[in-house]
């Protein structure tokens, strides 16, 4: 059987590159034959946006399959990029946890319970978590095989690490055994800027190995793609926020997720 990896993108702090990694990431490895399914489970929509499904096209999304009005493959949409789906969102998604019937025991694991239901053809998931820790964020962590953590070129980015390491651990102890950090991505990195080059040396100090080596610079096609309703490798494939992209589709397989580079 072809084997499926499950990755979350996951932390607690808002605009630190979740949704432009989960699109832009499932993009890549799309391009280098893998099928992907992106699950925006974020109220806020942004991953339905940035792949430009139209409020009248999210219906059923992520809401209807956490409420297990419907089977998470008959929520999926086609995108633009050939070989991925999505699994949109809407505001309503917020409520979901409050519409889980009180005799449902294991609420953890509707979204894992959802994706083992899911027929065989996509290689990767590719979970855009919202931020927090809640109810969602643990879903996606409990359906996991892998964790990405975003982490912005900022002041407090290791402040904020230690927390959500703090979470995948006790996720990881608790309700999932199997759920393993693949890597912290540095992203909107500005090599001009000192504050971005001394965050990433800390960063690499204290974490090492556990740093991608591919950084998503701060590049301006990068922030420009969502609102024309496309991943930057569609809207731009030449620009350096493309490139490193690519490359951190490279390095995720290079671990040999998905099967390694030459799998399925
Ligand atoms: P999150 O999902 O963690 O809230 P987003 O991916 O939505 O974060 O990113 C927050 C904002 O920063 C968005 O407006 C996005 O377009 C922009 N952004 C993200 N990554 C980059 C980048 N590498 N360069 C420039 N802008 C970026
Ligand atoms: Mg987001």
């Amino acid at each position: 059987m072809m084997k499926r990896t499950v990755f979350s993108i996951v932390n607690q702090k808002g605009g630190v590159g979740k949704t432009t990694t989960a699109v832009n990431l499932a993009t890549a490895l799309s391009i280098t034959g893998k099928s992907c399914l992106v699950i925006d489970l974020d109220p806020q929509g942004n991953a339905s946006t940035g792949f430009s499904i139209p409020s009248d096209r999210r219906r059923p999304g992520t809401y209807e399959v956490l409420t297990q009005k419907v089977a998470m493959e008959d929520a999926v949409k086609s995108t633009e990029v050939n070989g991925l789906g999505l699994v949109p969102s809407r505001v309503d998604l917020a409520n979901a946890e409050a519409e889980i019937p009180e005799n449902i025991t294991e609420k953890e694991y509707i979204l894992k319970n959802a994706i083992e239901k899911l027929p065989g053809q996509y290689s990767a998931i590719i979970v855009d978590c919202p931020p927090g820790t809640g109810f969602l964020t643990i879903n996606a962590l409990a359906a996991s095989d892998k964790v990405l953590i975003p982490l912005q070129c900022e002041f407090y980015a290791l402040e904020g690490l230690s927390q959500i390491l703090r979470v995948i651990k006790q996720v990881n102890s608790e309700l999932n055994s199997s759920l393993d950090l693949d890597g912290i991505l540095l992203t909107m990195h500005d090599a001009r800027n000192k504050l971005s080059i001394q965050v990433e040396e800390d960063v690499r100090e204290v974490m090492g190995e556990a740093v991608y080596k591919t950084i998503i610079p701060r590049n301006i096609k990068i922030s420009e793609s969502p609102s024309h309703g496309k991943p930057v490798l569609l809207y731009d494939h030449a620009c350096i926020g493309s490139e490193a992209y690519v490359n951190l589709a490279a390095e995720v397989l290079g671990k040999g997720n998905f099967g390694g580079l030459n799998g399925n």
